[in-house]
């Protein structure tokens, strides 16, 4: 082989001999080669096309399946956390179903039921998140998913999951759970009685804010349609993006740790400031919902509400356009502390949002505490100050 364009596309690629790296290499690909022809045709070969996975997308899926426990039968990864979100609900529901969605759901969750969903011919209803086994006057005879968010991610109420699924299983509905708050490290949907749990790895698995990603673990009777709506929806995830997740994944029980143990700090000094309402945040052990998280949970992420007092919205601008530390995002599950001003009243249409202080949600990173707590502390002084303006 000597010409110009020969050498351009043979020369520099793959021989076949290994390298012992500690971690499993970036496998970038879409062509996969067969030895022969006869391999080629009976599809003998693990690998054969690119969207069906690679030794890097395998490894992260491998490991993933097993923080989910024994009772994972199969775990995918979509390019988000939404399209798992999305990917798990097509793979149960259909025209003519009816769909049980709690009422502080991630907010695209919601939108996806009352849009694309219905647009499809299924109904959804929305559910007040503390209702338990009260979901059963809710049911119908064409009720085929209960979607569960515990805790809901903005408003913080925790869910008994296990009675609702006893109440679904007995009405033949399948449970769906968005577990990216907790993450399996701290909690395992399919313990639990959910058929199908969902993350967005693009939080604390990758948890460098530099990726995105999600995941579906469903158990033995859930796995074949999963898998079948999976590939006909032509998903997959880059080896780039894999490899980012598997990283993140080798430190993910401690970077929780840490998470927890700052956000306790800091919640437990909110607690006490003039001004703060409430922190909505399960791990505290006067919060609702705290003898469920106790019950179920083994840890807390670093997420929370604050409620403070009624101001304008103004003041809230005041206080979080001068962070210093904490970055005004969407996300959380980085390394780095967030803030966000949130509006339950706008979405709410099951359980209306009664509250009438300003709701934050703080994402606490890997900061020092002090100097995340005096971050806040200049915050909610410049808070009253203009609230007391505005008195
Ligand atoms: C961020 C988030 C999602 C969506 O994840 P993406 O990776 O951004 O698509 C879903 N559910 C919850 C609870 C989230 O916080």
């Amino acid at each position: 082989m000597t010409g110009l364009s020969t050498v351009l596309s043979h020369h520099g690629r793959p021989d076949g001999t290994e390298i012992s790296l500690v971690n499993p290499p970036i496998c970038r690909g879409s062509t996969v080669l067969f030895p022969d022809l006869e391999t080629m045709v009976a599809g003998r070969q693990e690998f054969i096309y690119g969207r069906h996975g690679n030794p890097t997308t395998k490894a992260l899926a491998g490991l993933l399946r097993e923080l989910d426990g024994p009772n994972a039968a199969a775990t995918l990864l979509t390019p988000s956390g939404l399209s798992a979100i999305t990917t798990a609900l097509l793979s149960v529901v259909g025209s003519g179903d009816h769909v049980l969605i709690s009422d502080s759901v991630y907010g695209p969750t919601r939108d996806f039921c009352t849009g694309v969903l219905a647009r499809m011919g299924v109904e959804t209803s929305f559910y007040p998140p503390e209702i338990g086994a009260g979901i059963a006057a809710l049911m119908r005879p064409n009720t085929r998913a209960v979607f569960v968010e515990s805790p809901g991610s903005q408003t913080f109420e925790m869910q008994d999951i296990p009675a609702i699924a006893a109440v679904a299983h007995a009405h033949g509905a399948k449970v769906l759970a968005d577990n990216t708050w907790a993450t399996p490290v701290n909690f395992r949907p399919l313990d639990f009685g959910v058929d199908l749990a969902i993350q967005s790895a693009t939080k604390y698995i990758i948890g460098h804010s530099d990726g995105l990603m999600g995941v579906i673990s469903a158990n033995a009777e859930s796995a074949d349609a999963l898998r079948a709506t999976y590939r006909g929806l032509g998903l997959c995830v880059s080896a780039d993006d894999a490899s980012l997740a598997l990283r993140g994944l080798r430190t993910l029980e401690v970077r929780l740790r840490r998470h927890q143990d700052t956000a306790l700090t800091v919640a437990r000094w909110l607690q006490d400031q003039p001004g703060v309402r409430r922190v909505l945040y399960p791990a505290l052990p006067d919060a609702a919902g705290h003898a469920i998280w106790l019950r179920d949970f083994r840890g807390a992420a670093g997420l929370f509400g604050v409620l403070l007092d009624d101001a304008p919205f103004a003041a809230a601008a005041a206080m979080l356009n001068g962070l210093r530390l904490f970055g005004l995002g969407y996300s959380f599950g980085g390394y780095e502390s967030l803030a966000t001003f949130v509006d339950p009243r706008s979405s709410r249409t099951a359980s209306p949002w009664a509250e009438t202080g300003t709701l934050l949600r703080l994402q606490i990173g890997l900061e020092d505490p002090d100097d995340l707590i005096a971050d806040l502390a200049e915050g909610l002084t410049r808070y009253r100050t203009a609230q007391d303006r505005a008195a």
